[in-house]
């Protein structure tokens, strides 16, 4: 008997190896085929008009782009709320801003969940405060949300003017995207995981300073191109300063300039390029 379970047990492993290695094999083999598919000239069309930052990409970037949105659009479920209709039109604008985040960089496509909730417009979700013994039931005003390792909750007119206005330093899809990557080593710190580890410990440094020094402008009411709202937190500073690398890089790089580097090489792009491109 003890033979029995002394052999079932390094056969269990190698059984769970080997189906590891066969799913990701088969992963990797559909995901190459969703990229070489065609993108449609209508897709293209579409973001040509309303997706202001893929009108800067380089063509080889927007390629890139394309092929990541093919695989992004096939694994994860849209599910519309309060009467959001689900079309092309939102998976592909929705796929678009999420995908310039894992531009340039390795990338699994966001794991750990699928599902996108989208509702029309900004939501209201109730929140509990405490102070002390006592509980106030309150509701708090939503344009977009990240559940730790749950759905995306995301309001359409928001990712819309997100989208068309890549020039004001806020977009609700990075920014809920940002916080995935963020728990992908499952905690939401501000710390994601990077490819060389001998990056940690600048990382650390720079972006703790920064942290402070919005604190300090903050407090001095001097004026900072990261949103106040990046003060909340580590975590939120982190997917607060990936909407103003996308979408201030040349205002970000000239304040923050070892910030801009940081972020430059996490995600492998250079949005200063993008923009003096287009000018
Ligand atoms: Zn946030």
């Amino acid at each position: 008997m003890i033979y029995l379970i002394l052999l079932s047990v390094p056969a269990a492993v190698l059984a769970w190896y080997l189906g590891s290695r066969f799913r990701g094999h088969w992963k990797q083999q559909r995901r190459r085929r969703l990229q070489a598919a065609p993108f449609p000239d209508a897709w293209r069309e579409l973001l040509q008009q309303q997706f202001a930052l893929y009108r800067k990409l380089p063509d080889r970037e927007r390629r890139t782009l394309e092929r990541h949105m093919q695989v992004f659009m096939a694994e994860k479920v849209f599910v519309g709320c309060n009467g959001m209709e689900i079309n092309e039109h939102v998976k592909l604008l929705i796929a678009a801003q999420a995908c310039i985040l894992i531009l340039n960089k390795a990338t699994d496509y966001y794991p750990g969940f699928a599902t996108i909730l989208v509702y029309p417009e900004t939501f209201v979700v109730p929140v509990t405060q405490r102070d002390g013994m006592v509980h106030s039931d309150m509701v708090s005003v939503r344009t977009g949300e990240s559940w730790h390792r749950g759905p995306i909750v995301l309001a359409w007119d928001q990712v819309l003017q997100g989208a068309r206005n890549d020039r004001d330093g806020h977009n609700v899809v990075m920014h809920e995207f940002a916080h995935k990557l963020d728990e992908e080593n499952w905690q939401m710190d501000g710390l994601p995981i990077l490819s060389d580890p001998q990056q940690y410990g600048p990382w650390k440094q720079v972006l703790t300073d920064a942290y402070q020094q919005l604190h300090r402008a903050m407090e001095l009411d001097q004026p900072n191109v990261i949103d106040d709202y990046g003060a909340t937190s580590p975590a939120e500073f982190f997917a607060v300063v990936t909407e103003t690398f996308f979408e201030k890089p040349q205002q970000l790089q000239q304040q923050h300039p070892q910030l801009y580097d940081q972020f430059k090489r996490y995600y492998g792009s250079d949005p200063v390029q993008w923009v003096q491109r287009e000018s």
